[in-house]
């Protein structure tokens, strides 16, 4: 009997789950338990938090901005820089087509914001054409055009499997940029595996961005909440539309409280986060597969894209198999991934995610991928 493995969860305790769905489901550590059941807390909408407060000044520091703001999420960090960015009505902000921004906030830039985007195709570096921005740019609009209000880049790229930007490709942007005082806004939801991973300290990464926001509830393992960090003008209006959006929160130091030992504590680690995912990918791209394909150039940080070839395997076929355990199974684990397309799966790798998990994971998978080979007699 196979054993189904539902939301992590599995019945048969004697089957190891090792859960890569996202980093969103990493949990708080300990020290993050203890912070937050002591921490000083206010109300913040009256901006008398002083955990919030406390926060919100050491996230602007490492960042090397002016100020920051304590944010429900990130898809409302990247709403609210948007709407304060492109306040004037009949804007248009220029992105990537596999960015976040436009994939997976349903549309909010649009639907909330009222901002049209200026998609621009995203390379497999994250990248995307310079000479197409500027292009794109608004010069001098006329009656019929509307304003290019914001640039929004994002690292590390989640789509394009992690990848971290290249600092030389964001210094020719913001250039650019500049010609036109056009802000540039930083979807940096993974921005400090970003920094640990080309060993640049995240303020210079972020040093020409007029905002960034950056998640903690991700790879950092907070329970809840993204930091938006940009100038004392910018942070002021932020904090004004994120009330709007119902995002002012009240004794929120309960949870700011984990976001200080995530900066104090979880962000030189995420190399080791990195050396696991590596370890993954190297495994799958030692099979040799002509199904099961890794570019191991592009695994940087925490994300892994495996693309299949869809005619063999579909996505939803390999992670049912991955996920469960039947009898005959030589290793009895269980290994979740997600996906968003019949061709790639995407694994993501968090704090919790141990030496042994990777271990276990890696046979899981061999196994699986033997088992797919031999059914169309490879190998
Ligand atoms: C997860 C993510 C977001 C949104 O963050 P939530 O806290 O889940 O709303 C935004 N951008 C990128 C690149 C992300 O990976």
């Amino acid at each position: 009997m196979p054993y189904e493995v539902i939301n992590g969860n599995c019945i048969d305790h004697n089957v190891h789950v090792v859960d890569l769905r996202s980093d969103t489901i990493s949990r708080p550590t300990q020290a993050m338990r203890d912070a937050m059941a002591t921490a000083e807390v206010g109300d913040d909408v009256f901006g008398e938090d002083p955990t919030v407060a406390k926060l919100e000044r050491r996230a602007a520091a490492l960042l090397g901005k002016e100020a920051a703001a304590f944010i429900p999420s990130g898809t409302m960090a990247n709403l609210i820089a948007i709407m304060v960015h492109c306040e004037r009505r009949g804007s248009e902000m220029i992105a990537g087509d596999n960015g976040h921004t436009f994939l997976f906030e349903q549309g909010g830039p649009a639907q909330i914001a009222g901002v049209q985007s200026a998609l621009i195709p995203n390379k497999d570096d994250g990248t995307f054409c310079l000479e197409e921005v500027r292009r794109k740019i608004r010069i001098d609009p006329d009656c019929h055009e509307p304003y290019t209000s914001l640039i929004v880049v994002e690292n590390t790229h989640n789509m394009c499997g992690g990848k971290v930007l290249p600092l030389e490709w964001l210094d020719d942007l913001y250039k650019l940029a500049s010609e036109y005082k056009i802000p540039i806004h930083m979807d940096g939801a993974r921005v400090m595996n970003a920094a640990v991973q080309s060993q640049v300290p995240v303020s210079r990464i972020v040093r020409d961005m007029a905002s960034v926001c950056f998640c903690l509830s991700k790879s950092l393992g907070c329970p809840i909440g993204s930091i938006l960090c940009g100038s004392k003008t910018f942070i002021a209006k932020a904090k004004r539309t994120r009330k709007a959006l119902g995002g002012g929160m009240r004794q929120s130091g309960i949870v700011a409280a984990a976001g200080l030992v995530a900066l104090d504590t979880m962000i030189d680690r995420l190399k080791i986060d990195h050396e696991h995912t590596y370890s993954i990918a190297k495994a799958i791209y030692d099979m040799d597969s002509d199904i099961f394909r890794v570019d191991l150039d592009t695994v940087q940080t925490n994300i892994l894209m495996v693309y299949l070839d869809q005619t063999k395997v579909s996505s939803k076929q390999f992670l049912h198999r991955l996920a469960t355990v039947v009898e005959t199974d030589s290793v009895k684990v269980s290994v979740r991934g997600g996906s968003r397309n019949p061709a790639c799966v995407r694994f993501v790798v968090y704090w919790e995610i141990t030496n042994k998990d990777v271990t276990a994971a890696i046979e899981k998978i061999r196994l699986v991928i033997r088992e797919i080979h031999a059914q169309y007699k490879i190998k």
